[in-house]
């Protein structure tokens, strides 16, 4: 059974969705006795949650509802409990739900919790507990309280800053908002109504962030501040109405807390190397860069946004992510840090694909005699002056091609070979399409 992707059960809310969600709090009431339930803004996610608390519940566990938080607010409640379910489908579209689980450090399940649900959700003997042994539901209220406390503790206020914050209608409304108050920010709210019908699409790309963008330069603000649906990711547009690249905001988290050690996924910037960490990559997708946080390291994060402190947690945090990045322009000025970092050439692009990346196209690329090969996600091959990665989509059927170069010239060159050693590979029958 494929239940999980790289971020947990996702898929478009039915009927299913919810038997699903009532086998697989009968299967999490089996192996874990106290849980923090969390839900996003999405108009299913009442629904959704009720019905995993169902199953929690009639499995005989003690369960907490703490409504309508941020994944990583949640993550860093859980703390006090076994785990953590959040009720979000992240960043996609407002018809999508789905079920993230966090451990009590906030990391996401690893592959061996997963298989363990998946098999006792296949499990067709799975049955709920005798009634004298159900107990009733509790209301958890203090998670946004913690969050705040402990980001709080390692930001310096009151900063005298104006700042655009586009929540995008997501669960980032419940505590941002407040929290860049608390801090003394005069805040300009955008998309700040948790109603469950995103205002603009959750993923904080450039593209979704127009407004955003426009509202900074409109306001001469010194900041602008997006989030994604469940708030675990945070972007940022400079003081000039600039998107900073996810790159850039990487290098400037980890200058900002003197980190020494970070972790990041194979499809980052090479402008990484160059600052003088560290590095350690990892697949893509951010439950990676938190087991390889879980080994050690100050900071780690992705360029789509994910961001994790673990001195906070091992969950992508986009609430202190906003912090941080105000107390930082509260310094300096964005614009001035983002010039201050090499600008390469990173083209990404994708061909749609249902099939696997098969040996014989390794075989093509490595004909092109790269300096190395790295095999961590999909196929990275190194150049002097750039790199190629060829991988495929964790959550849809694509093959993903990205290419960087110190120049504009190298980068297109490398991408367009790429291009034509996967269609040579299509010419030859080669399982593409
Ligand atoms: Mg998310």
């Amino acid at each position: 059974m494929d239940l999980f992707g790289t971020s947990g059960i996702r898929r478009i809310v039915d009927k299913e969705l919810f038997e699903l969600a009532f086998k697989i709090g009968l299967a999490i009431g089996r192996i874990y006795q106290r849980i923090l339930v969390g839900r996003d803004t999405r108009t299913s996610s009442d629904a959704l949650k009720y019905s995993l608390i169902s199953g929690l519940l009639a499995s005989g566990v003690e369960c907490f509802d703490a409504g309508i938080i941020p994944t990583p607010t949640l993550a860093l409640a859980t703390k006090e409990f076994d785990i953590g379910i959040m009720i979000t489908a992240s960043h996609n579209p407002p018809h999508y739900n789905g079920i993230k689980l966090v451990n009590s450090n906030g990391s996401a399940f690893d592959t061996r919790q997963k298989i363990q649900i998946v098999n006792m959700v296949s499990d067709t003997n799975l049955s709920t507990i005798t009634w004298e042994d159900m107990k009733n539901l509790t209301r958890y209220d203090s998670a946004v309280e913690q969050h705040i406390g402990a980001i709080l503790q390692n930001i310096k206020t009151p900063l005298n800053l104006k700042i655009v914050l586009d929540c995008g209608g997501g669960a980032g409304s419940l505590i941002t908002p407040q929290l860049l108050n608390k801090m003394g920010c005069t805040v300009i709210e955008m998309n700040c109504t948790p109603s469950g019908f995103f205002s603009r699409k959750s993923e904080p790309t450039k593209d979704n962030l127009k407004a955003l963008i426009a509202a900074v330069k409109d306001h001469n603000a010194d900041l602008g501040i997006a989030h994604d649906g469940d708030a675990d990711r945070t972007m940022v547009i400079d003081d000039k109405g600039r998107f900073v690249t996810g790159d850039k905001l990487l290098i400037i988290f980890a200058q900002a807390i003197n980190a020494q050690k970070i972790a990041t996924t194979v499809d980052t910037s090479m402008v990484i190397d160059e600052i003088g960490l560290h590095v350690t990559r990892t697949k893509v997708g951010d439950p990676y860069v938190s087991e390889e946080l879980r080994k050690g390291g100050d900071f780690g994060g992705e360029p789509s946004g994910s961001w994790i402190f673990p001195n906070i947690s091992l969950c992508p945090d986009g609430i202190f992510a906003a912090a941080l990045v105000a107390e930082i322009a509260s310094k300096q000025k964005i614009s001035s840090l983002s010039d201050g970092i090499s600008n390469y050439f990173l083209i990404r692009g994708h061909i749609t694909s249902n099939s696997i990346i098969g040996h014989d196209l390794n075989k093509l690329f490595e004909e092109m005699k790269p300096k190395y090969i790295d095999y961590t996600d999909g196929t990275k091959l190194y150049f002097n002056d750039g790199w190629i990665l060829v991988r495929e989509s964790g959550t849809e059927p694509k093959i993903r091609l990205t290419v960087e170069a110190k120049t504009e010239i190298k980068a297109k060159s490398l991408y367009r070979d790429s291009i034509k050693i996967i269609e040579r590979y299509m010419n030859r029958g080669g399982n593409l399409i």
